[in-house]
């Protein structure tokens, strides 16, 4: 049996198994401690095995004397900026992202409306660990208030309508299929398309939870989207993951372009608009870095995790970023990974461009991406890496997340996994050939 996934990004679980309900209430009761019994938002994404698991969350979060703010179900940006503007101490996400359904998971929340960092998280395991939580003698039953789901999302479209031009994407009246996967963004992300004047057709939008198709927005998941897109001749499709953070974008070919080029278009997108730095993880491509040199701007790359990029944006105050796997973040409007900005940055791009979403996406350097797994006992893993080093000791290497080697027009990253016995090996080239090449050799490399 797998095990429960612990990780900066949150706990992950196998409902029912890994993911029991004591295992949760004793994390509400920890972050209940965390948050010093402080103002906590709580949301989830639509499976149907959140409402119970937000019972047990609601419950550990009173036991440690917390006031609780219901949100109901909403995505994870959403539930993001809802910390941040009604100034609660933090919030708990119910998800499991885009996992398949027998999945679900907790994110955690600063008062700051981004993830906890890596410090935060340790005191807060600690927490977790050592069972050491505030117990309050008397649950306070009246210390829930819900928030009716469409004013949650009203605040979100406000919110990014302010840093868009509307009336450029309305007069285009573009048709857009959306696939939501029957997620958190089914009925925030229709609202925000009509806003923008869109002709929306809707197809898996039932806030029901139950996915139509493996949630992951990648395209052997999103032929449907593509079939529709065809044969209404749409202008653009797009597909999000259960909790709406990640989104793909299907081209008016009905051909996917990549959840990688969803980043790179937003990036072209807002260096046009306004230069600075760029700020996304070492495993996105490197299409990035082509956009922000014609732009004479600077990339900066992080460790894989949301929030480490999250971090480093602060730091540089940099202009736009996120991360290849279709998680753009617009500072000005939420500091995480956000779909339907994503969405309303892309269609204003499209509408000022002039072009279809497949002419503006051939105006981005190429590349191929290619993923490998590789099964790999893990006390061998930093022999491998060394060796792996010693191999390609004539390029530039990157060790601040397994390693990355920069060969030029092409690029390998290896990282270990550090839950299960696992490397994985991604590759970018200007070629699919030379991606597998890529991945051959350093597999090579493992098994000599
Ligand atoms: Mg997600």
């Amino acid at each position: 049996m797998d095990k429960l996934k612990i990780s900066i990004s949150g706990v992950r679980g196998i409902v029912g198994e890994t993911l029991t309900l004591e295992v949760v209430i004793d994390f509400a009761r920890a972050f209940g401690t965390y948050v010093k019994s402080g103002r906590v938002v709580v949301a989830r994404d639509t499976r149907p095995s959140g409402k119970e698991l937000k019972e047990s969350i609601v419950s550990g979060l009173l036991d440690a004397g917390c006031e609780i703010i219901d949100i109901g179900i909403a995505p994870t940006p959403t539930t993001l900026l809802m910390v941040k503007e009604l100034g609660a101490a933090g919030g708990i996400i119910i998800t499991a992202s885009h996992n398949p359904s027998m999945w679900n998971g907790l994110k955690f929340v600063s008062a700051s409306g981004i993830f906890l960092t890596k410090p935060e998280v340790e005191e807060f395991l600690d927490i977790w660990r050592k069972k050491s939580f505030t117990v309050v003698s008397e649950k306070k039953q009246n210390n829930i208030e819900k928030i009716d789901s469409q004013d949650v999302a009203r605040r979100h479209i406000d919110k990014i309508i302010k840093h868009i031009n509307t009336d450029v994407i309305r007069r285009k009246q573009f048709t857009v299929v959306l696939d939501s996967c029957n997620g958190a963004g089914s009925v925030i992300t229709p609202m925000l398309l009509e806003e923008l004047g869109c002709k929306v057709i809707e197809i898996n939008t039932e806030p029901d939870g139950l996915f139509p198709h493996t949630p992951e927005p990648v395209p052997e998941n999103l032929k449907q989207l593509c079939d529709v897109i065809r044969t209404k001749g749409a202008d653009i499709g797009f597909a999000q993951d259960p909790d709406a953070d990640r989104l793909a974008i299907v081209s008016e070919k009905g051909e996917c372009i990549g959840e990688e080029y969803t980043l790179a278009l937003a990036t072209q997108f807002v260096l046009k608009k306004k230069r600075g730095v760029v700020v996304t993880n070492l495993s996105t491509t490197k299409a990035i870095d082509d956009i922000a040199g014609q732009f004479n701007c600077e990339v900066i790359r992080t460790r894989i995790g949301e929030i480490n990029v999250v971090e480093k944006m602060k730091e540089y105050n940099a202009v736009v970023g996120g991360e290849g796997n279709g998680g753009v973040i617009i500072p000005e409007i939420i500091y995480g990974r956000d779909s339907l900005c994503g969405i309303a940055v892309i269609l204003q791009h499209l509408a000022e461009s002039g072009l279809t979403i497949s002419k503006l996406t051939s105006t981005i350097p190429q590349y191929k991406m290619v993923k490998r797994k590789i099964e790999y006992p893990l006390d061998k893993v930093d022999t491998l890496l060394e060796k792996i080093k010693d191999e390609y000791k004539e390029n530039p290497i990157n060790s601040e997340d397994g390693v990355k080697i920069d060969l030029g027009d092409s690029w390998v990253h290896i990282r270990p996994s550090n839950t299960e016995p696992v490397v994985r090996i991604i590759a970018e080239a200007p070629t699919q050939q030379r991606a597998e090449q890529l991945c051959e050799d350093i597999k090579k490399l493992g098994t000599s």
